[in-house]
């Protein structure tokens, strides 16, 4: 097997098993590994650490398959996606036929992601050494979830820093139909499996749709950043009382729209803008909400961009605070691997404080059981939400 050694004392992190391996803590690579192939990784001492795949182009020069020395191939890629769906099946209490089946690093297999959308498995690979066995997972996912077609959407803007071009295919089955339904929590969602964003759908805000559901009943409710109208049409489920929800994507709301006719809920206002600036009109215009949900996208998807990133996140929560009547709820969300959950809550304490907002945190958020954070992978962890309330009138 080819063979990367690490500079001296750069093991520390493979022996707490975090699965990457910077190119800078390499001193020398053994043998001629071509991209994705599978490389020994050993101590300056010589120590064996663990089997990893090689990324050549990347700064993340390895990821590591295992810990113990053994041969990675088909049997080891079928027992990691059948442990993986086992599992969900065990956490997941849930009436939905979508969900995520792999979830890259946190489920033993970097660079792979598998999400289930009624019969059809969405596969997004994101690594060369995912990218090298396309074939086995694909066999091993259908097997092990026993759907009928994998749709291939890997073309998320982080595979070019892998060297690797987008592709969007039917990997096995056919290709039609591009969009279906599925079902979450009692309503219905058509998932565009060839435009729509990530593998078509935001899974991991699940529970957090849920939430805001329980949350809405008699209440002026805002969406911002609505996509296809998730926390909106939970909200019209809730009971609220009315529901604007905006996106600056014209396709996103068509998608939200048909949705909104699938569920028979269509008393929403859906609007195509900025939030940034949709914020301010409403703040000129005085007019009011009893719950705002913000879930936008990641300002900052490393720690590099967390500066500005903060001010976005703050400029956004600071106008809804000040949209908000008193007793109102506002539900925030960042996605952005470079925004920890303590400097999220710092930048939303920020906001109110600015806003003159008298406001407490009620509740934490963060992704269903379907996506695990690996306590060795903190990186894992990217989504957070607070459910900040505004004191009533004294
Ligand atoms: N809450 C949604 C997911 C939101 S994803 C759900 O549960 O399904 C973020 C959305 O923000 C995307 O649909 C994107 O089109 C939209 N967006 C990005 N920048 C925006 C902006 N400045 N104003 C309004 N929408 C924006």
């Amino acid at each position: 097997m080819h063979k990367l050694i690490l500079k001296p004392g750069r093991e520390k992190s493979l022996k707490r098993r975090h699965p990457w391996v910077f190119s800078g803590a390499v001193a020398k690579v053994q043998g001629q590994p071509g991209p994705g192939e599978t490389v020994a990784i050993g101590s300056a001492t010589g120590e064996f650490l663990a089997v990893a795949a090689y990324s050549p182009q990347s700064q993340i020069v390895a990821r590591v398959w295992a810990w113990e020395d053994r041969a990675i191939d088909g049997a080891f890629f079928s027992r990691r996606i059948e442990r993986a769906v086992e599992q969900r099946r065990t956490v997941l209490d849930t009436d939905t036929d979508a969900m995520r089946l792999v979830h890259g690093e946190s489920d033993g297999l970097p660079g792979v992601v598998a999400d289930r959308y009624g019969d059809t498995v969405v596969l997004q690979l994101t690594s060369a050494g995912a990218e090298r066995w396309r074939e086995v997972i694909a066999d091993a996912l259908l097997e092990v979830s026993g759907a009928s077609r994998i749709w291939e959407r890997s073309d998320a803007e982080v595979r070019a820093l892998e060297g690797l071009a987008p592709v969007i295919a039917a990997l096995r089955g056919t290709r039609e139909p591009a969009r279906i339904v599925i079902s979450e929590q009692g309503l219905q969602f058509e998932i565009d499996l060839e435009r729509g964003h990530k593998t078509g759908f935001y899974l991991d805000q699940r529970d957090n749709r849920r939430r805001v559901r329980t949350l809405a009943r008699g209440r002026d409710v805002l969406d911002g950043f609505c996509y296809s109208g998730g926390f909106a049409l939970n909200a019209l489920a809730g009971g609220a009382k009315s529901v604007t929800a905006v996106d600056s994507s014209a396709d996103a709301l068509a998608l939200a729209r048909g949705n909104a006719e699938l569920n028979k809920l269509t008393q929403a206002e859906w609007l195509e803008g900025d939030v940034f600036q949709l914020l301010r009109r409403f703040r000129d215009q005085g007019r009011n909400f009893d719950l705002v949900v913000l879930d936008p996208p990641k300002f900052a998807p490393t720690a590099a961009h967390a500066e500005k990133a903060a001010r976005a996140y703050k400029d956004i929560n600071l106008l809804a605070f000040k949209l908000l009547r008193p007793g109102g709820l506002l539900v925030t969300f960042s996605c952005s691997g470079g925004v920890s959950a303590d400097l999220f809550q710092k930048i939303i304490a920020g906001a109110a404080l600015d806003a003159g907002a008298d406001a407490q945190i009620i509740d934490r958020l963060g992704p269903g059981a379907d996506h695990p954070v690996a306590l060795n992978f903190p990186e894992g962890e990217y989504l957070k939400g607070l459910v900040c309330r505004v004191a009533g009138q004294r």
